[in-house]
């Protein structure tokens, strides 16, 4: 590969306009329909990551707070399944239209606490309205097999209900986004719902519920704050909760299924990622070096699908690395309020730096080479360098093992097979990416890539629509889609004689 030598980019700053704390949600849990106290709660530190400032703290919760927001739940369940569907339909879309007039606070409040650049931060407000928008509409559509005679002069009718109470917990990178994964599709099913969103993201589920508070009936969404281990947990065992939903990381994963066993409640997963990205050599090198430089480095890489694992047919590897260092290199860093443009903010926290850097650190040492990037950037707020590894050692760690940061690796293989065994030897599998100019292998290589999404020509493109979620270490259920619809529900089928 060619050599190119190591820069560092610099963070774009601006004088930050001081936090508005009138945007702040109230203090406490959101249980039953009000925000409830804890006053002698201890509080956790809710920090901004550019900034490196605290911001405010929320109460770190306890198993009695979860045990009186499940009570919420379920005294809520009955009257909320028993709603037709127009009408918790219409309730979804006016929850979509206050999320939209409440746009910019939620932006705001977003991108303090995670330090995401506005343009991130709008999406995901954007792309919250059109989860619930979706839900909204496809509630009232579903469908199921046909009622008729299947035994004789026996009448059968499948029906479609509600779990009851849904546990579910978040993770940080997408705070507002991934509760709108959940909370859409559960409500839209008929089910009540206890949120624990991140400890170190919960302001934007606090604010959505302060937002919802008198569009949904007291009781169908509750937000209890704290650390996974112990609200997390309390969620994954409590007896009268029917399911678990979980985004986060494998080990997060674990915990709940193993919390899960004991009352045997369904378990919904949506864990990590290291998506391939198979490169062959009729590929189109500069639509997959664009592509990367949004889809490996948008939101600093911390995306369960980010495009981080580059296999390139060894004929066109050079002409790939130079094509995507020149693409890395002209990333816009900065913090959030820096403009439109930025395009890479901070990592979340200081632990999660610290681990990115740790990565970064092991790779180099085991003889990986940064051909752009490869270290923290200077000054306040938890930046890391966008960063294109090559030159890794087989099996080298940082090829296996899922970074989370603006890092992306890239190695090679000689033929198909190979770049298919590659491709499914991680133990994640979520997503993958080809690109070919070939109809027969983009359809026989996206068949035998064990993941649950496969672009062909692209990578990271979402839409509502379609479902989501892994194979493998990456989990089971899907979000989004009638199939999140379908995850959330159960099917009941009642048999009538009607014989004489
Ligand atoms: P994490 O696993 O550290 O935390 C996720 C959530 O789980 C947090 O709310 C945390 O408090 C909670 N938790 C931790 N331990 C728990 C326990 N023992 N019991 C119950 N809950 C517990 O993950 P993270 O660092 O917040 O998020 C990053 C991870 O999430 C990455 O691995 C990423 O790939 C994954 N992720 C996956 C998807 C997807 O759609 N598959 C989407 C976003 C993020």
């Amino acid at each position: 590969m060619s050599i190119i030598d190591q820069t560092a980019s610099v963070v774009r700053r601006t004088e930050t306009p001081a936090f508005d704390p009138a945007i702040l949600p109230p203090a406490g849990h959101f249980i039953d329909g009000a925000f409830v106290e804890a006053p002698d709660a201890e509080l956790l530190d809710i920090v901004n990551p550019a900034s490196e400032e605290v911001i405010t703290g929320v109460a770190n919760g306890t198993t009695a707070d979860v045990d009186r927001a499940v009570a919420a739940a379920t005294k809520a369940k009955d009257s909320w399944a028993r709603l037709v569907p127009k009408e918790r339909s219409e309730i979804l879309h006016a929850v979509a239209d206050r999320i939209a007039e409440s746009r910019g606070v939620l932006v705001r409040l977003e991108s303090a606490n995670t330090g995401k650049p506005v343009s991130v931060a709008g999406d995901d407000v954007d792309g919250t309205i059109d989860t619930f928008r979706f839900m909204a509409g496809a509630l009232r559509a579903r469908t199921s097999m046909a009622a008729g005679d299947y035994a004789e002069n026996h009448l059968s009718v499948i029906l479609r209900e509600p779990l009851g109470v849904i546990g579910v917990v978040t993770p940080w990178n997408y705070p507002l986004l991934m509760a709108a994964w959940k909370i859409a599709p559960i409500l839209a099913a008929g089910n009540t719902l206890v949120i624990k969103p991140s400890e170190q993201t919960p302001l934007s589920t606090l604010k959505l519920a302060e937002l919802l508070g008198d569009l949904l009936p007291a009781g169908v969404l509750n937000v209890v704050t704290g650390l996974g281990p112990v609200v997390g947990s309390r969620l994954a065992s409590h007896p009268d909760i029917d399911m678990i939903a979980l985004t986060g990381s494998v080990g997060s994963g674990r915990a709940v299924a193993r919390d899960a066993a004991e009352s045997l409640k369904r378990v919904h997963l949506e864990l990590g990622g290291k998506a391939p990205v198979v490169v062959f050599d009729d590929a189109d090198l500069d639509l997959v070096a664009t592509s990367l430089r949004v889809a490996s480095f948008y939101n600093s890489g911390q995306e369960c699908g980010a495009a981080c694992r580059v296999l390139v047919h060894e004929s066109v590897a050079d002409q790939l690395v130079d094509r995507l260092v020149a693409q890395v290199r002209e990333l816009v860093v900065g913090v959030p309020d820096a403009g439109d443009d930025v395009e890479v903010g901070p990592l979340v926290s200081k632990a999660h730096y610290d681990r990115v850097l740790g990565h970064l650190e092991r790779a180099l040492a085991e003889g990986a080479r940064a051909a752009t990037g490869g270290g923290a950037i200077d000054g306040t707020g938890y930046f890391v360098q966008p960063t294109v590894l090559v030159d890794m050692p087989v099996g080298a760690a940082c090829t296996q093992e899922e970074i989370f940061g603006p890092v992306v690796t890239v190695e090679t293989f000689s033929d198909e097979d190979e770049a298919i065994a590659r491709a499914n030897e991680v133990p994640f599998g979520l997503s993958a990416s080809i690109w070919t100019e070939n109809a027969r292998r983009s359809h026989d290589v996206a068949a035998r890539i064990d993941a649950g999404t496969v672009w062909v020509n692209s990578h990271l493109v979402l839409a509502n629509e379609v479902p989501w979620g892994g194979f493998k270490g990456s989990g089971y259920g899907r979000d989004l889609s009638i199939y999140a619809l379908d995850d959330y529900s159960r099917t009941k089928h009642v048999m009538y004689n009607h014989g004489r």
